[in-house]
Formats: structure tokens, sequence, C-alpha cells
């Protein structure tokens, strides 16, 4: 753990910069020629603290009046890196856009604003944003006027904030994940203003409720139920870049899903860093994540799903919910990241081996076609080749139908990142290709255990590979490929599988059979 006392003004040192002015909203510094607006900084320090203050839910609105016509004649793009929690946000982003009057850009010449929404989760997500922003900077060149921004998780590093500031001072805004619905306001001092506006929250803060949300298609649709997170296992970012768990009100969320269910989307996935954690953070009521899925199961939405899910909080009251089926489908994705209990202490991940794989047992004498997915690391600080074994053997017990496999990747500023680490580089790729192998092998035996069977598929529109055929999922997230009409997409169809292959299954639609009840996980 990083020490009391640890100099953290390494991230953020601008001791060099000439202090232009300096008033209750914040200072104007001049670095390297480029003047910006340093209205709050990110703060490593208060972005460790979980503060015990209650969260206030705010209701009003996001766009004041005198800023809807703003966008008039305008268009902006939003490139997104990142979970699903990141692309929702950019749906609520394109939301506030939309209520300002902006239009969507097709190509990025002829936007007016570029917003990079950025994931920090591993480096190479970092090196891409990076990357773009090079690009960027000739067209930033050829229309000065532009303004591009960098948002998300990235921004609520200091190191990085710092890195765009030195070195990419083209950028005209920074802002984080606690600030989004301040979006608004910033875009008027960007497009007004001459300094780069920096506007980054360190301590998370309230919930914003009646964002306005402009959703992908209008077949599925992401719901928040939590934010931030509170595990802060030793390798990940992200208990620092999205502040405390703080749940939304039932009411909230309950409302939410059912008017997605009254504008008929079909699939609905709740999304949290740790859903299971619903709840925990309220005070006046005891209702967690079993309550919310058992209030759910009651709305007429085909399909529910949730992600993700931390094994540790995950009880015997959401498994017997989950146990009831209806639209809450057989999926559940349980990221382990190891097979080995000393790794998993390591990674603070608060269960051993045998505590995971019990869980594992509880849900499948409960729910018997669950379909289990996961997320796995390799190459922790320290992973001995027995340990590594040892993830090999758990995927291998636990059958998981597939898994989101990483090579650990060092991310300043946490624990991990100190620690000694004396697995090279190239034993932890060879290990990844192990692991996926072994994932490829589970996959396809997974796959064809469907073989014959008719399964319920959610048309999600034309394969993007081959005309005429068409593609969407079954209720445990399996990829289906099928020849069939395009009026179908948005529907239910039930197929036969013919050939099942590793990443996907052939199938063919059948007219007039109900799905094969064993199959249902399919
Ligand atoms: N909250 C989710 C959970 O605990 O399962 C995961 C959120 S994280 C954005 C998604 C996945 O990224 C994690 O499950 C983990 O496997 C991976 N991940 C997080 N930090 C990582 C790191 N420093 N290096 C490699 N993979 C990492
Ligand atoms: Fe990261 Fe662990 Fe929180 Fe998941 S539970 S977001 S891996 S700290």
């Amino acid at each position: 753990m990083a020490k009391e006392g640890k100099d953290y003004s390494k991230y953020f040192d601008f001791s060099g910069a000439k202090i232009i002015s300096e008033d209750e909203n914040g200072r104007i510094i001049r670095l390297n020629g480029r003047d910006i607006h340093l209205v709050s900084e990110p703060n490593y320090r208060q972005e460790k603290q979980r503060g015990k203050e209650q969260v206030q839910v705010h209701y009003e609105n996001a766009v004041p009046d005198e800023l809807k016509t703003l966008g008039a004649g305008k268009k902006y793009l939003i490139y997104t890196y990142g979970c699903q929690m990141n692309e929702h946000d950019t749906e609520v982003m394109r939301g506030l856009f939309d209520e300002m009057g902006y239009a969507q850009a097709e190509d990025r010449k002829e936007a007016d604003v570029i917003l990079l929404n950025t994931c920090a989760v591993r480096e190479n997500a970092e090196d891409k944003v990076f990357g773009e922003l090079g690009h960027l900077k000739t067209l930033k060149t050829e229309k000065p006027e532009l303004i591009l921004g960098v948002c998300g998780c990235m921004s609520q590093e200091a190191s990085v904030v710092n890195r765009i500031m030195q070195k990419y001072a083209y950028v005209d805004l920074i802002f984080g994940t606690h600030n989004i619905h301040r979006l608004p306001h910033l875009l008027q001092e960007a497009h007004f203003g001459k300094e780069m506006v920096v506007e980054v929250w360190s301590k998370e803060g309230d919930i914003i409720e009646n964002l306005p949300k402009k959703r992908a298609e209008g077949l599925r649709a992401w719901v928040n139920i939590m934010y931030g997170c509170d595990k802060f296992c030793t390798y990940c970012i992200v208990p620092y870049t999205r502040g405390k768990e703080r749940s939304r009100l039932p009411e909230d969320v309950i409302a939410e899903v059912r008017e997605l269910a009254r504008q008929g989307y079909k699939e609905i996935t709740l999304l949290g860093q740790n859903v299971n954690a619903y709840g925990k953070d309220f005070t006046d009521r005891n209702y967690r994540f079993g309550d919310l899925m058992d209030d759910i199961r009651k709305i007429d939405i085909p399909r529910v799903r949730f992600t993700t899910s931390h094994p540790r909080d995950f009880d015997d009251h959401l498994i017997e919910v989950l146990a009831r089926g209806g639209n809450l489908v057989e999926h559940i994705h349980l990221p382990v990241q190891s097979g080995s209990s000393e790794v998993l202490k390591r990674m603070s991940r608060k269960y051993n081996r045998e505590q995971y794989l019990e869980l594992v047992r509880k849900i499948r004498a409960a729910i018997p076609n669950a379909v289990l997915t996961t997320d796995i690391i390799v190459g922790f600080p320290g992973e001995t080749e027995e340990q590594f074994e040892e993830t090999l053997s758990l995927v291998r017990e636990v059958k998981f139908a597939s898994a989101f496999t990483f090579i650990y990747s060092p991310r300043e500023g946490t624990p991990a990142a100190e620690m000694t680490d004396d697995v090279p580089y190239e034993v932890k790729q060879r290990r990844l290709l192990r692991l996926n192998e072994l994932i490829a092998e589970l996959s396809l035996e997974s796959n064809r255990e469907l073989d014959g069977r008719i399964v319920e598929v959610l048309v999600e529109g034309e394969s993007k590979t081959k005309a005429g055929v068409l593609s969407g999922r079954t209720r445990s997230n399996k990829l289906i490929h099928f020849e069939g009409p395009k009026e179908w997409i948005g529907q239910f169809v039930n197929v036969r599988v013919t050939a099942p292959q590793t990443w996907y299954i052939r199938a063919e639609a059948v007219c007039g059979e109900t799905a094969d009840a064993a199959a249902h996980a399919g």
C-alpha cells in the first residue's frame, strides 16, 4: 500500500508555470506559452479517500435554458474507449449535446467538437488515446476553432493531465468521470475562452438523475444501477478514477427500466463496477441487488442482464432470485482473475480459490443451465508457473464458456505497481497464449453442447461478413448466425443449432417450435 507521507506532487507539479490570475473559480496559469484555466485538478490522495458523507441525489436539469442553443449549427463526435460504463457515459454526453442543439458529425473533418472518452484500466488503452491525440493535431492545426476534449477515466489521473498540459497543449478541455453533467458549462467556456479548461473533480460528486441519454439503438439498453468501486483490488485503477460506491435509488432505476420497457427495448444490462455491492450504501433501507433483481423481474422487458459481479458480494438471496428465471437470463459474468489463492490474496480480491469454486457450485446447483464467463489476469507480479497452472486448472474445473483475458498492466499509484515483478514479459505472453487456447477449447465444447437444439435468439442485425445472414444472441449471450429476412431484426426468433464453432454458432430458423427448455441457456 502507498504509505502516508508519500510524495504525490510528482504526479502534478506546475511549480515552473507562471500564475496569471487566481480567484474562487480556480487559477489561470501559463505553461510553455499556453494559458490553462485550472478549475480543479485530479488529486490522488483525495481519490483514494472514502468519505462518510451522505450522497445527495439531484434531479434538476443539466442544460440550462441559456445553453439550449449553444450547439446550433455545430457538430460533435465522441470516440469511446473501454468498458460498457464508458459506452453508457457517452450516451449521456450525446443526450447533453442533443439538448444543446448540436448534431452528430459523420466524419471528424466536419466536427466542431471532438471528445475522447478514455479508459485507464491498462496501459495499451492509454497508448491508443495518446496516439489518437497525436493524429488529431493536424486537424486542430487546420481548424483552430475545433474544440478537442479529453474525458473519462484517464482524465482522473494526475499524471495524464500533467502530460496533456505539457505535451498536448492543443487540447482545449479536460474533464473527469464525476462531472459529466457539467459538460454544457465546460463547452461554453471552451468555445468562448482562449484557455485550455481543466475541471476534474477528485472526490466523487453526488448522483445526478434526469440526465438526458441518447441510446445507440432501440433494442438493447444499459442502465447504471451504481457508480464507483470500494474494492481496491491492488492492480486496479478504477476505485481512484470512479470514486466511492454509491447506488442509485431503486425507485429511480425501476422507473428507468419501466420507461425502457414502454419504449419497446428488448434487453437491458444493469451496470456497475461491482453490481453485487448494490444497496450496501443505503442507510435508510435494507435493499440489496437481489431485491432489485426481484423487482425488475416483474417488469415486462424480455431480457435482463447485469455486469459486473464481484464474487465476494454474490449472496444466496441473489442466487435464489436468479434461479426464478423469467426475464433474468442464465448468463453470469463472474470475474475470477486468478486460480491461485496466494495470487488472489496479493490482488486483494477478498476470496480464495475454494470460496470461488464453492460459489460456482452453489450457482450451478440452483441454476443448472447457468453459463459462466470470466475475466482473468496473467502475469501478476511474482506469479509462479505453479500459480499459473492453478488458474488453468480452475478454468478447466469451472468450464467457463468464454473469458476476457489480460496480461497484467502496472497502473501508477496502485499498490501492485510497487510490487516486485520478476516474471519476464515473454513468459507472461506465453501464459496468455496457453490460457487463450484452453478458453477456445472450452468455448467450442460449450457451443457443441447445443448441437441440434432449439434456442431463442434476439436478432441484432445483419452479419458483418455475409449478406443474407442475420446475427443475434441467445439468452446466455452466445453469438448465433443464421439465414433470414432483415425484417426479423429486433425480434426473437427460434433457431436450431446446426454447426457450433469456437466463437459463434451456425443455426437455421425454425417455425412454430419453441426453444428447447434444456437449451434455454444456449
Ligand atoms: N469491476 C470488475 C470486476 O471486478 O470484475 C472489473 C472492471 S475492470 C474495468 C475489467 C477487467 O480488467 C478486470 O476484471 C480485470 O481482469 C482487468 N484489469 C483491471 N486492471 C487491470 C490491470 N492493471 N492489468 C490487467 N488487467 C486489468
Ligand atoms: Fe477494479 Fe476490483 Fe473494483 Fe473490479 S472490483 S473495478 S477489478 S477494484
